[in-house]
């Protein structure tokens, strides 16, 4: 049976990884996969999630099954971590889920039994879109990004989800869009929620970096400010990069609902969900937040550690956009201080970031897409010089 296959096409960031592993040139610059880096070009274990694996490793008494909803305490803590210390925590329940990408399947399988469509940014991270096909859900895409300006084209966005259907999903990006960078300001965050409110849409918020934009709590504001003023929202959130534990599957899915009550009744249905898919989210990730976020030393230590992070990608930003400046004598690479988070869209062809990659050693997605954090202070001259060149 297996001859009716067809292979699906490579993953795009995937595949790059192993094209940039075997290029053999010194001067090599990696900013495909999204992946924090540090100075030295690596992807570090956190020392707060060093500590907590020796405490868990010394702790742990049983490995016996938790439950659907993984972890309850994680669960629990996990919830002013994204929705603040003053959410509404009695009409949120929260559930464990293997990384982020969990907490969309199983969010987006839930909402599929309730509405059939969904409204996707263009463009937007790829696995959105292949989720919600996956789930069954027809995709709507809206407007999002102006590539002249660099920022989010908050007209057409607006425009576009006014005519959206009441009960039409609606997934948004809660912080450090990805791949454009751009974010929503806080207006406008104002006025989509207006927006949602008065089109009865359902906000499914995505927040995977949080506190590698603003800060850990800057980061969150959209999603808490929807939450004060929204009667049900869903929000998927990821441990991955804020933690540095990517292949440990740490995620959460959020739902706020009208009521306790309507609350804990599409708490179950997401279980179920969870049930059908992969039954139990692995532990490990999970445990160790938990007991960083439990911990107020932990805490205060890990806290400083997304700092350290997040302002390397900042002063990398910095470093970029003058680089640029100088090298091009205008400002059209500006944009790049305004974005948040670990991308940008630096602007080039497919064609383009072939030539970057064959002719300099330059490794980016064939939508221009750079991890900021994939670059070194001594590779930045290079890399803009590079860019300049491909685009004439
Ligand atoms: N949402 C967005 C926008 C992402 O970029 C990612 C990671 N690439 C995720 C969700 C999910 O990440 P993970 O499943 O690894 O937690």
């Amino acid at each position: 049976m297996f001859e009716k296959l067809q292979a699906p096409p490579p993953d795009k960031i995937l595949s790059l990884i192993s094209a940039y592993a075997e290029d053999g040139r010194a001067g090599k610059i990696d900013l495909g996969v999204g992946v924090y880096r540090d100075e030295t070009g690596a992807t570090p274990v956190l020392a707060s999630v060093r500590e907590a694996e020796r405490r868990l490793l010394a702790a742990q008494t049983t490995k016996s099954y938790l439950g659907m909803g993984g972890d309850p305490t994680f669960c629990r803590v996990i919830v002013p971590l994204v929705f603040g210390a003053d959410a509404p925590a009695e009409r949120i329940r929260a559930l464990q889920t293997p990384g982020g990408s969990g907490a969309l399947s199983i969010l987006m399988g839930f909402a599929a039994r309730l509405t059939s469509r969904i409204h996707i940014p263009e463009p937007s991270w790829g696995n959105h879109a292949a989720i919600a096909r996956h789930v069954g859900l027809e995709i709507v895409r809206y407007p999002y990004f102006d590539a002249a300006t660099g920022r989010v084209d908050f007209p057409a966005m607006k425009a576009a989800l006014e005519r959206a259907e009441p009960g039409d999903l609606v997934l948004l990006h809660g912080c450090c869009h990805n791949p454009t960078g751009a974010d929503l300001t806080r207006g406008e965050w104002s006025e989509l929620a207006g927006v949602l409110a008065e089109r009865k849409l359902l906000a499914l918020v995505d927040i995977a970096y949080q506190g590698f934009g603003d800060g850990l709590e800057e980061d969150a504001w959209a999603v808490r400010h929807l939450a004060g003023l929204l009667p049900e929202m869903l929000v998927a959130s990821s441990c991955s990069k804020n933690f540095g534990i990517y292949r440990d599957r740490t995620g959460a899915a959020f739902v706020l609902g009208r009521s306790p009550e309507e609350a804990a009744i599409a708490e179950a249905q997401l279980m179920a969900e969870a049930r059908t898919g992969y039954s139990m989210p692995p532990d490990h990730g999970a445990a160790v937040v938990r007991i960083i976020l439990e911990d107020a030393d932990l805490t205060a230590r890990w806290r400083n550690e997304v700092e350290t992070m997040r302002r390397r990608i900042a002063d990398l930003r910095r470093g970029l956009a003058e680089a640029f400046r100088r090298r091009t004598n205008s400002g059209a690479y500006d944009f790049l201080t305004e974005n948040r988070g670990m991308f940008s869209l630096i602007g080039v062809t497919p064609e383009e970031a072939l030539r970057l990659r064959q002719e300099f050693g330059v490794y980016l997605v064939d939508d221009g897409r750079i991890n900021i954090a994939g670059l070194k202070e001594d590779q930045i001259d290079a890399f803009v010089e590079a860019v300049v060149t491909v685009k004439g």
